[in-house]
């Protein structure tokens, strides 16, 4: 199988889920490793790779969708349920800036008071103060559709919306593990897998850049795993490759309801090997400092080729992510492993040719 596996990756081809499913639970380290390269050479230089500072604003912590993996969320009304003004938001992003930062993401959760023209309202001055200076990632996918049901419109209408008011990009996380199973088991409130798509879908039309996010390591079959690249990889084929990036980090177990352990840094690049080999339609695979420090590095030779150093997460923190700002220390992880970290700009807004 292995060999099977080595010609068809070496001749550009794709490998099937059941060739996916082998290759993690029978090959070796070395093996995933150098598909992984194999794959990564086909859009990176070997040696190479990008980052850039960023952090993660969390406007909110209200959310009604209590899902049992969370340890950030409030209910409505309940003691540190908070939601944050413009002024305390442009503080936080000037201390972003501060430390060289040059994008934020905004991630909340399913407050039930905000409107659409809520969002509109706070990307429309965001971008009036900051311009193109800043890139900004508005609300992931699931925070989109939460707000567009709450709203009653659309979520081709939301999306339009948000793009109108200045908003780039829209970020795939909320993401999880993009399988029904799962989510009826820890966050049935949230949505369906089929939703999700529709919505990733109308962000796209709308003109909006989008990214693909995965987290592994609650306790996820290996067929929910794979269902979730092959959803995935399809997608991404039915709109030309579109989506801009996909990330993959690993659940944080601390202060939850789920509980349960982390998986450790092995298990984490073999994976990230794995989604580099299979989704063959992505340009970017990113690894996560965020949930892996200093050692998510490595995953650059596991074939990631970039990288955010995050400045500030609350719902990873709160879950026991730990972020430190010696982003020396962390590139010259990277550095020794060979590699050339070269600070990036935006990446161009990738979207399908019909949008
Ligand atoms: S993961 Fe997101 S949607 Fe789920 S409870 Fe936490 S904040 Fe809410």
């Amino acid at each position: 199988m292995l060999a099977e596996i080595e010609a068809t990756v070496a001749q550009g081809g794709r490998i099937d889920r059941s060739q996916a499913a082998w290759l993690w639970t029978q090959a070796d380290d070395a093996d995933l490793q150098r598909l992984a390269t194999t794959v990564r050479g086909r859009f990176h230089p070997p040696d190479q790779a990008t980052y850039l500072v960023m952090a993660i604003l969390n406007y909110t912590n209200v959310c009604v969708a209590k899902c049992d993996y969370c340890a950030f969320y409030a209910l409505p009304g309940q003691e540190g349920a908070y939601l944050l003004d413009f002024d305390t938001l442009r503080a936080r992003i000037d201390a972003v800036v501060g430390l060289g930062g040059t994008l934020v993401g905004f991630n909340g959760g399913f407050h039930p008071d905000l409107r659409v023209a809520d969002y509109a309202e706070l990307f429309r001055r965001i971008r009036a103060h900051y311009g193109d200076s800043l890139s900004v990632y508005g609300l992931t996918v699931a925070e989109l559709m939460f707000v567009a049901k709450v709203s009653k419109v659309s979520y081709d209408e939301a999306a339009a919306t948000l793009r109108e008011a200045g908003l780039r990009w829209i970020t795939g996380g909320g993401a999880e593990i993009l399988e029904d199973g799962f989510r009826r088991r820890h966050s049935p409130l949230k949505y369906k897998v089929d939703d999700y798509y529709r919505a990733q879908q109308a962000i796209l039309d709308a003109g909006l850049g989008s990214t693909a996010t995965m987290v592994i390591g609650f306790d996820e079959t290996l067929d929910e795993r794979l269902a979730h690249l092959e959803r995935l990889r399809d997608f991404q084929d039915a709109n030309d490759g579109a989506l801009a990036s996909f990330l993959c980090w690993t659940y944080k177990p601390w202060h939850t309801e789920l509980g349960g352990h982390e998986v450790g840094t092995r298990e984490y690049l073999r994976w990230l090997a794995l989604c580099r080999v299979f989704l063959d339609n992505f340009v970017h695979v990113r690894t996560s400092v965020l949930t892996r420090n200093a050692a998510a590095l490595e995953g650059l030779r596991w074939g990631a080729d970039d990288f955010d150093l995050p400045t500030e997460d609350e719902v990873t923190q709160k879950a026991g992510a730990t972020v430190s700002h010696d982003f020396a220390r962390i590139l010259d992880h990277g550095r020794a492993l060979g590699l050339e970290l070269v600070h990036r700009g935006p990446w161009p807004l990738r979207l399908p040719r019909a949008a």
